[in-house]
């Protein structure tokens, strides 16, 4: 995950929610890292925040579940072989794999206000495949967005093994039950979209945002009958609400027997409830921020092990 901002709901159920699943099967052995170089791809203009942000993701992290006794969570910088990885890879990586990559385009044109026309943009899965196969990887959990991704990264690892024998697993996309959580305005929720709910927000942010969240856009007045199908409201309460509760609210939609404030005022409260342990053991952790610093540093010690290691294979490999 890259340190750009806060993290949101999105984050929480298309990824970390998985990664503490995965993590609490034992046949797993999980990497986790604060994608801190990356997060220089769009915003290398203003890297002010990269350190404390970095900081803050790991704090919720580690109160949604992460556990340091069971993962591996390191910073990506702090392990200089992915760099020299990335440097490797980029010599067998065809321009035209990059330039193809939907995600380059489509963040090229959504993010207009920013010039993304660098190298380091072009090229950043080649270094997100670096950073996957480098651990040996087998499984990568991701939202949908991320696949276009996983793909390359696939494709850089065969040519490496055709190239110079077997040295990387080919690692498959892991995907969560939320692949593409929206945001209160309708489309993806995104940190650089401004429609998010985020995990630290307090009790009234949630409300005032769950206010503001679009419904069915044919359910103009009370009494007009709604349609859950097409509601984003009613798709956070498949995450937030019991199955019991989902049913009632869907069969009183549809008769306009409550109205998207009563819905919402619920789903406002859901959403508060399931965040208050986070919140919680947040504060905790907060008043032990050398704790969390240690944690780093022995996650970092234990994947750079790893990712010298592979290096040497690789070395070998290259005949460098
Ligand atoms: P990012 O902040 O873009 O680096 O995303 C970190 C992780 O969260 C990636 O695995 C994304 O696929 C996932 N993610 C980000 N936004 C969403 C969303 N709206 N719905 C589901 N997963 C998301």
């Amino acid at each position: 995950m890259r340190p750009t901002g806060k993290l949101h709901l999105g984050n929480l159920q298309g990824a970390l929610k998985n990664w503490v699943d995965l993590q609490n099967d034992t046949r797993n052995e999980c990497f986790y890292f604060v994608a801190d170089w990356h997060a220089l791809t769009s915003d290398y203009g203003a890297p002010d925040q990269i350190r404390d942000n970095s900081m803050e993701m790991v704090l919720d992290w580690l109160s949604a579940g992460l556990d340091p006794e069971q993962s591996t969570l390191f910073v990506q910088s702090a392990i200089k072989e992915h760099a020299e990885l990335y440097l490797l890879l980029g010599m067998i990586t065809p321009l035209a794999w990059l330039e193809r990559n939907p995600t380059y385009k489509e963040m090229k044109e959504e993010l207009s206000s920013k010039d993304l026309a660098t190298y380091g943009f072009l090229g950043y899965p080649v270094l997100q495949a670096g950073d996957i196969i480098i651990y040996r990887g087998q499984g990568v959990p991701v939202g949908v967005d991320q696949l276009p991704h996983i793909e390359l990264t696939r494709e850089i690892a065969r040519r490496f093994n055709f190239l110079y024998g077997e040295v990387f697993p080919i690692p498959e996309p892991l995907l969560t039950e939320v692949p593409k959580l929206m945001g209160i305005d309708g489309r993806k929720m995104s940190k650089s979209y401004g429609n998010s709910i985020y995990i630290s927000d307090g009790a009234d942010e949630v409300k005032t945002k769950v206010a503001a969240m679009f419904t069915d856009p044919r359910r103009m007045r009370r009494r007009d009958p709604g349609n859950p199908d097409i509601c984003n409201v009613y798709s956070f309460h498949h995450l937030y609400s019991a199955e019991e509760e989902r049913a009632r609210i869907d069969r009183e939609c549809r008769a306009a027997e409550i109205g998207c404030t009563d819905c919402k005022k619920m789903l406002g409260e859901k959403i508060i409830a399931a965040m208050a342990p986070l919140h919680e053991k947040r504060r905790r952790l907060s008043s032990r921020l050398d704790d969390v610093r240690q944690i780093i540093i022995e996650g970092n010690l234990k994947a750079s092990a790893v990712a010298r290691e592979t290096m040497e294979k690789v070395r070998d490999a290259m005949k460098i």
